[in-house]
């Protein structure tokens, strides 16, 4: 006989039919005259009630019926008379596939985040960890979805590339060569002529330059795919290998790209409250109180516009009036999450796109602003059309700009910051044959992932994190 999921069997009113149910137990407790098996299969965070009369099983059944061992079991659709469920199962036949012991490292309730992470390949089967895998896969879902529906191409770009224009200090390497025995020049440089692809090669930092050559014949792509990044960063918001989604799409201007990050996140956010109510049911009970409220109110509201100088501006006043802060913000700075958090989380209460960086400390393709700006009463450096969408409880979950399509001004930017232009070439190709205005930018899909969940750390919106010191399972 068929299996039915444990999803299906929760909407079915179809009383009186004969089921059968697979899955592992969640808990097990019993009267004199009967057992109550809640039975989880992983196709929902609800569990089926399994009631079983103790006279009608062999006793050596229920013994082996602790929490984790998998079942399967066959037995009644039953309307439930116990409050918080429609139905349940009587069942008729109970069969053990795999007993668990006392050393099942779940075996718990109310473990610690940090523990579970020892076992990260066990942790999957709590409530928990079902939950944000569902969300996990519903959002790349809805990814998939809105940018096929809005007439974005799907892009694949190499994982393996030779170009680290961006990722300079922060890249994986890849090589074939006998690391006891590397081969160097008289100046001490290792030799990689011999190595698999002849030249030095590492784990892409961003599909975004290959996605720009892509959009530059297609019109608007988008990537979806793993990112590496070697930063020795042990935060809650970095991985060394996360997702991230890249957007790249011709013709459009500040404006209409900071139109497509808001429309885009909202759409996700809207995605999630509506095909995954329960997980966040659960999750709004057990982790975090205010998370559908904030999600909800994400969706409602307009996102804040700021250029960087106003800003600073804002940041400043807030020090006048006595804010303390670790790191110091003037013009120029580089705002660290703490500035991120007062605008968004205090001063605004609600997400911020920062836009018209300093050009200094923003990547070379960025488009240059036409005017510099007055900050107090002065005129400052040049700044780039660059949008950061800043989230609260998150800081950064976007990271995006207009491309400079200049191919002089570009040329300019790359010599200026000694970008190798050996590098370079096929990139200044789609500046020096028919250049177009562009832009796009980057989601770090794990960063959703942490915002739509409400979890505290990106190494539990993963399901196997891989961190400086930890790649385990
Ligand atoms: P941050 O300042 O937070 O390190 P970034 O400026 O390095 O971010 P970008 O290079 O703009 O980030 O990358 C685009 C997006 O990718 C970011 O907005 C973020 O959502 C995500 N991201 C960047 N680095 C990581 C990482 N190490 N782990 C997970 N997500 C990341
Ligand atoms: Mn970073």
């Amino acid at each position: 006989m068929k299996r039915t999921k444990v999803i299906e069997v929760l909407q079915s009113t179809e009383y009186g039919k004969e089921v059968v149910v697979m899955g592992w137990v969640r808990t097990h407790r019993d009267s004199k005259t009967v057992h109550f098996i809640a039975l989880n299969d992983g196709s929902t965070i609800k569990n089926v009630q399994i009631v079983a009369d103790t006279d009608k099983f062999d006793p050596e059944v229920f013994k082996k019926i602790t929490t984790g061992a998998c079942l399967n079991v066959t037995g009644i659709l039953t309307e439930s008379p116990a409050a918080g469920q429609a139905s349940e199962i009587h069942a008729t036949q109970i069969g053990v596939y795999g007993t668990c012991g006392s050393d099942y490292p779940m075996q718990k309730k109310g473990q610690s985040f940090e523990y579970m992470r020892q076992s990260a390949h066990m942790r999957l089967r709590t409530n928990t960890f079902g939950a944000v895998m569902r969300i996990r896969h519903n959002m790349a879902i809805a990814i998939h979805k809105y940018f096929h529906d809005h007439g974005y191409f799907y892009f694949h770009t190499p994982i393996i590339t030779a170009s680290d224009c961006e990722g300079a200090g922060q890249m994986f390497q890849v090589t074939t060569k006998n690391l006891y025995d590397l081969k160097k020049d008289e100046n001490g440089s290792i030799i990689y002529d011999d190595d698999f692809f002849g030249k030095q090669t590492s784990l892409t930092v961003s599909g975004q330059l290959e996605g720009e050559l892509g959009a530059t014949a297609l019109g608007q792509i988008y990537t979806f795919g793993p990112t590496f990044r070697a930063e020795n960063s042990n935060t809650p918001r970095h991985l060394a290998e996360f997702w991230m989604i890249e957007p790249e799409v011709c013709f459009i201007d500040l404006d209409d790209l900071m139109d497509l990050e808001e429309d885009f996140i909202k759409y996700c956010v809207n995605w999630a409250l509506e095909n995954c109510k329960d997980d966040l049911e659960f999750l709004n009970k057990m982790i975090d109180k205010g998370l559908i409220n904030r999600l909800q109110s994400v969706i409602k509201e307009k996102f804040v516009r700021l250029p960087y100088t106003k800003g600073i501006e804002i940041l400043q006043e807030a020090i006048k009036q006595g804010k303390k802060f670790e790191f110091p913000c003037n013009w120029g700075d580089d705002l660290a999450s703490e500035h991120e958090r007062y605008l968004v989380e205090e001063y605004f209460k609600k997400p911020v796109i920062m836009t018209n960086y300093p050009k200094a400390i923003k990547a070379f393709y960025m488009k240059i602003d036409d005017k510099k700006p007055i900050y107090n009463g002065k005129e400052m450096e040049e700044t780039v059309q660059g949008t950061d969408v800043l989230f609260p409880a998150i800081g950064e979950i976007i990271g995006g700009s207009v491309r400079e399509e200049n191919y002089d001004k570009l040329v300019c930017e790359i010599t200026a910051r000694h970008i190798p232009m050996k590098d370079m070439w096929w990139y200044l190709d789609t500046r020096k044959f028919g250049s177009c205005p562009h832009g796009g930018f980057g989601l770090g899909f794990e960063r959703l992932i942490l915002f739509v969940t409400g979890m505290q750390n990106i190494r539990d919106v993963i399901p196997f994190p891989r961190t400086p010191k930890s790649a385990e399972f």
